[in-house]
């Protein structure tokens, strides 16, 4: 069997989801008998050698720079599977999608975060604002947002035994639902 090019990605997102499939631990070993691993933080390769069959995304899009590594990737997988929470749903990085209070939510929480939130110590108020950072959105999107989305692994992280599952059925094309006990967090 030829083997599957994978690419995986971290946009707004924690790394958790890459840790948990670091978690698959021995079973690497036998994922990448079926696998190569292109562009990703595992590989540490920053852009595509050649087109792969899937990719991974973890994160939402809370910056420009988000909207287009995921573009890129919708653009360079076959298939494309949002992973973890912040992926489908937004996760931790969509709270601020909650602050509007003012005409301009963007701004308040940033005063928030870097001036005026509890526990801040920031004597020169200053906010970063260097020409090299990433232009933040006005709120983060999540990945279906703004790519067609093929398919999800839920949890927060997925645990390694989801991404077990998920990724044979990705790879041998047998993509089935998971099992409810799988993706039970309660
Ligand atoms: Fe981190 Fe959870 Fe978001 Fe994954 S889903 S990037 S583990 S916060």
């Amino acid at each position: 069997m030829k083997k599957k090019r994978i690419a995986t990605t971290s946009l707004a997102g924690c790394f958790g989801c890459h840790m948990s499939l670091l978690d698959l631990d021995e079973r690497i070993i036998e994922l990448l008998k079926f696998v190569e691993i292109d562009r990703s933080p595992l590989t540490d390769k920053k852009s595509f050698t050649q087109r792969c069959d899937i990719g991974l995304i973890e994160g939402g899009c809370g910056n420009e720079d988000n909207v287009h590594v995921l573009q890129e990737f919708r653009r360079n997988c076959d298939v494309l599977v949002a992973v973890g929470q912040c992926a489908i749903m937004g996760g931790l990085p969509v709270m601020r999608n909650a602050i509007m209070h003012s005409e301009d939510p963007l701004r308040e929480c940033l005063e928030e975060a870097y001036n005026s939130g509890d526990k801040i110590y920031n004597p020169g108020n200053e906010i970063p604002n260097d020409p090299a950072l990433p232009l933040l959105l006005n709120k983060v999107y999540t990945c279906v947002d703004v790519v067609k989305i093929d398919y999800q692994i839920p949890g927060c992280p997925p645990t390694a035994d989801v991404f077990w599952r998920a990724l044979n059925g990705l790879i041998h094309g047998d993509f089935a639902e998971l099992d409810y006990a799988l993706i039970k967090y309660d």
